[in-house]
């Protein structure tokens, strides 16, 4: 809750210090080099302290931060981030999709896990400050179709140790190479998750982009991923309800006894999943373009999917988020049973899957002109 008299976030006053030491940019298809990620020239930081608010944002050449060994984010996991991306269209535009729900999201888990709160819009111009600045050099016109990633971290930085909400934080922004993390040749596999573990509960903070959900889901996904599964597809509660597929949200399309075709996903109102701007920007488009087809939000079992699987009804699956985009699933194991998913005619995927990710990468990269995709 923002304070009375300290200073708002405020892109307005962000200051400029441009790099004397240019980066290389790698070759194409290189978006690490000895295990390191690839980030552009500048970040942008701002410094937050309950004190005064939030100080001029910085543009400032990319480098390491400077932390004191006590800073809250190291021992209590007070950090939040957020991730999307930058799009050289095909008609030579940088665009970014949707970044307001990047922003809006952004506030909300910065709330949650006691970091400051600050005007969504402020972050979003920071983030266009960045791209305007890297953009031309990192996403160049000579590669349209191209993509940067974005991420935005909050990070609790008091250095005082004691279990309490920091009274200091940092928000910086940093842009970086990420391969595309497409679906592997013949579909997604995933495996649910294990017995004793869930990602989320009722009354936790899965609904939060916070770091403090994502190191814990590790040790799964690795001991998934060395037996030949992509990602971990998690469950909760006795009846094994369907949440996420890893940092995506998840889907399925089955046909009802009465017939009838259901794109179906879990629901926000008991907050075990992220709000992901991917579920919310294809179940809008499913209801607005596909009128014959239901979409429905609800809790629905793993059981439920067997089921429908066995009857012959379930007709595809996709997991959908910034990294993986729109990722056909073509397995699911379920304690010993697999279920094999249709992964269309060409084996690229469902049609509803296929469509969906056209729809999307359409507006991304400036093929149908629309307001999700917002200019740099
Ligand atoms: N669920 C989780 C747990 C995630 O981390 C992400 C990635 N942000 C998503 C879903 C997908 O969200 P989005 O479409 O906004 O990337």
């Amino acid at each position: 809750v923002a304070q009375p008299n300290v200073n708002e976030l405020d892109a307005s006053k962000l200051t400029y210090k441009f790099t004397d030491m240019p980066r290389e940019v790698p070759a194409a298809g290189v978006h690490q080099i000895n295990g390191n990620s690839v980030c552009t020239d500048h970040m942008v930081t701002v410094a937050w302290s309950a004190k005064n608010g939030w100080a001029a944002p910085e543009l400032k050449p990319y480098g390491p931060l400077s932390l004191m060994p006590t800073a809250s984010v190291l021992h209590y996991a007070t950090e939040c981030f957020e991730g999307l991306k930058a799009y050289r269209g095909v008609d030579g535009k940088l665009r970014l999709f949707r970044p307001d729900c990047n922003a809006e999201r952004m506030l909300m888990s910065s709330v949650r896990i006691s970091l400051p709160s600050f005007p969504p819009k402020e972050l979003e111009k920071l983030i266009i400050a960045l791209m305007s600045v890297d953009g031309p050099k990192w996403l160049s016109r000579e590669r349209p179709g191209s993509f940067i990633y974005l991420r935005p971290t909050i990070i609790g930085t008091q250095p005082q140790l004691g279990v309490q909400a920091p009274s200091e934080a940092l928000l910086y922004i940093i842009a970086s190479y990420m391969p595309v993390m497409d679906a592997p040749a013949g579909g997604m596999k995933l495996h649910t998750s294990p017995n004793d573990m869930v990602r989320a509960w009722v009354g936790g903070f899965g609904y939060a982009k916070v770091g403090a959900n994502y190191g814990p889901s590790l040790l799964a996904t690795q001991e998934a991923r060395a037996r030949g599964f992509g990602q971990i597809l998690w469950l909760y509660g006795q009846n094994g309800e369907c949440t996420e597929a890893g940092a995506s949200n998840f889907f399925v399309i089955w046909k009802t006894a009465e017939g009838k075709t259901q794109l179906v996903t879990a629901p926000l109102d008991d907050r075990l999943i992220l709000d992901g701007v991917t579920r919310r920007s294809v179940l809008q488009l499913a209801r607005e373009r596909v009128p014959e087809m239901e979409v429905v939000e609800r809790k629905y079992t793993i059981d439920e999917v067997i089921k429908a699987h066995s009857e012959g009804r379930l007709v595809e699956s996709f997991a959908a988020g910034t990294a993986y985009f729109v990722c056909p699933i073509s397995l699911i194991h379920h304690r010993g049973t697999d279920v094999d998913i249709s992964m269309g005619k060409a084996g690229e995927g469902g049609s509803f899957t296929l469509m969906a990710k056209g729809w999307l990468k359409d507006i991304m990269y400036g093929g149908e002109n629309h307001p999700w995709g917002v200019v740099v």
